[in-house]
């Protein structure tokens, strides 16, 4: 984090010192997992059900930690003494923001997509200044301060991911960390479970347009509908990026590969460039529009960025991670999570990278979809089914709908089965994986990781 004193710490935190020198000086990171190092930085001690960490203070101390903000005294231990400590790593992580006015911060989010951006915007950006953005999906209201957090007196850009599971929250990020750059990806069904409605997704997902300032630039995905309306919810200016004929930032002529990697013309306003992928689905095209649109407003030259978009790579675990087993057979393990929007990307990516070879889909249940729970796991399998994957594993009779929407399709008997378990799908795929194979695997959470553990031990 800045340098800032114990004091001022405690002020922008709303807490009170106890037992701490009010001129000590904090420079060091910020972390409330006590296996992090924290030597001249800040433990902060969540009081956890079942861990303390308050437990963990005066080790925390004896490991160079400059003091420990947490809700009860330790005996020993410099404390900073608050009542929330989330909302006291609000407060830090906005008077940090506060003293480093010449930061950019961007801001994404969407259904899908939001971490497989923020990976790509994180790299763009890097090649133009020091930037930090989180490791992996740390997008609500812990992981998002914590971020913040990291953000130094060097730093250049701040790249965060902004997650939604209700109205209000990306509102309460933006008010942490308002960025002058806010891009909206997409609005699909996930947690829709929690939202009640895509309408609602999309309302909540718009806070992040109105929360662009005036002098800053709203990047809105032009080919879906529902972020295109958002144009009308913000003061700041609106870039348009998709392959509407209307998109400010576009991509044009867009094929595909056998590999999964799309190549498309970039056009902006002033010129074009070729663009050639090497992070597989079609679905990365908007993501990497959506990062070159970023790119383009931090001030990077178009040819540069051309070259640029052909570099990024995914960065993230088990998202689109495709790799080939010494059998010959090729997995594509994109089991990080599941909504019906990533499973369908996932199944058309299967679709390009398995052409003119067996493909096989072993997919998991979708949490999260409420009402929609049923539908959305047929629409997965009729989706399945029309693509032609040869060979559909559904994991657990939760799932089971899938392979309802799937068997629907005329001659789709006898290719799909549910099975009751993960290690039922691990045999299913061992009696039956054979050279030259194309294997997706992909459902919400830990629900298929496994069976893609277990592809890759036995494979590379
Ligand atoms: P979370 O809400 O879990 O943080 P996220 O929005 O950060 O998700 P990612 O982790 O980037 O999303 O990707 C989740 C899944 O969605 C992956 O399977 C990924 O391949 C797929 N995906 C990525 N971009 C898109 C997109 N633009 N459209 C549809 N699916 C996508
Ligand atoms: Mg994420």
């Amino acid at each position: 984090m800045i340098t800032m004193r114990l004091d001022e710490v405690a002020a922008a935190a709303g807490g009170r010192l106890v037992g701490a020198d009010p001129a000590a000086v904090v420079s060091g990171p910020v972390e409330y997992d006590s296996r992090k190092p924290t030597a001249g930085g800040l433990f902060v001690a969540f009081p956890g059900a079942k861990v303390d960490g308050h437990d963990f203070a005066a080790a925390a101390v004896a490991d160079g930690a400059v003091a420990v903000l947490g809700t009860r005294p330790v005996e020993g231990v410099p404390m900073v003494l608050v009542d929330d400590p989330l909302a006291a790593l609000a407060g830090l992580a906005r008077a940090s923001l506060s003293r480093l006015p010449d930061l950019c911060v961007i801001g994404l989010t969407g259904s899908s997509g939001k971490t497989t951006t923020k990976d790509l915007v994180a790299q763009l950006a890097a090649k133009l200044g020091p930037t930090v953005a989180p490791a992996g999906s740390l997008n609500n209201e812990l992981g998002f301060p914590h971020t913040v957090l990291k953000a130094d007196e060097q730093t250049r850009y701040l790249v965060l991911e902004m997650g939604a599971r209700g109205a209000g929250h990306i509102s309460y990020l933006a008010g942490i960390a308002t960025p002058r750059v806010g891009v909206v990806l997409n609005v699909g069904t996930s947690h829709i479970g929690e939202f009640g409605s895509v309408d609602n997704i999309a309302a909540a997902k718009g806070e992040l347009a109105e929360a662009v300032p005036v002098d800053g630039v709203a990047i809105l995905n032009a080919d879906d509908e529902r972020v295109r309306k958002m144009a009308v919810r913000t003061r700041g200016r609106v870039v348009l990026v998709g392959e509407s004929p209307d998109a400010d930032v576009r991509a044009d002529e867009v094929t595909m590969d056998s590999n999964g990697h799309a190549s498309y013309t970039l056009r902006v306003a002033r010129g074009s460039v070729p663009v050639r992928l090497r992070v597989p689905g079609r679905h990365q095209v908007g993501n990497s529009l959506a990062a070159a649109a970023v790119a383009r407003e931090l001030g990077m030259p178009l040819r540069e960025l051309g070259e640029a978009l052909g570099e990024l790579t995914l960065r993230s675990a088990r998202r689109m991670d495709v790799f080939e087993r010494t059998d010959g057979s090729t997995v594509i393990d994109d089991s990080y999570n599941a909504n019906p929007a990533s499973m369908a990307a996932a199944l058309r990516a299967l679709a390009t990278i398995g052409a003119g070879r067996r493909t096989v889909a072993v997919l998991g249940y979708m949490a999260e979809l409420g009402e929609y729970e049923r539908s959305g796991h047929e629409e997965v399998g009729r989706l399945a089914a029309e693509l032609g994957v040869d060979r559909l594993v559904v994991v657990s009779d939760a799932a089971g709908p899938i392979h309802d929407g799937a068997t629907a399709h005329p001659g789709w008997e006898g290719r799909s089965e549910v099975v009751d378990d993960q290690a039922a799908a691990i045999e299913a795929l061992r009696a039956d994986l054979r050279p030259g194979d194309v294997v997706l695997v992909k459902g919400s959470r830990y629900r298929t990781w496994d069976v893609v553990d277990s592809l890759r031990e036995n494979g590379s």
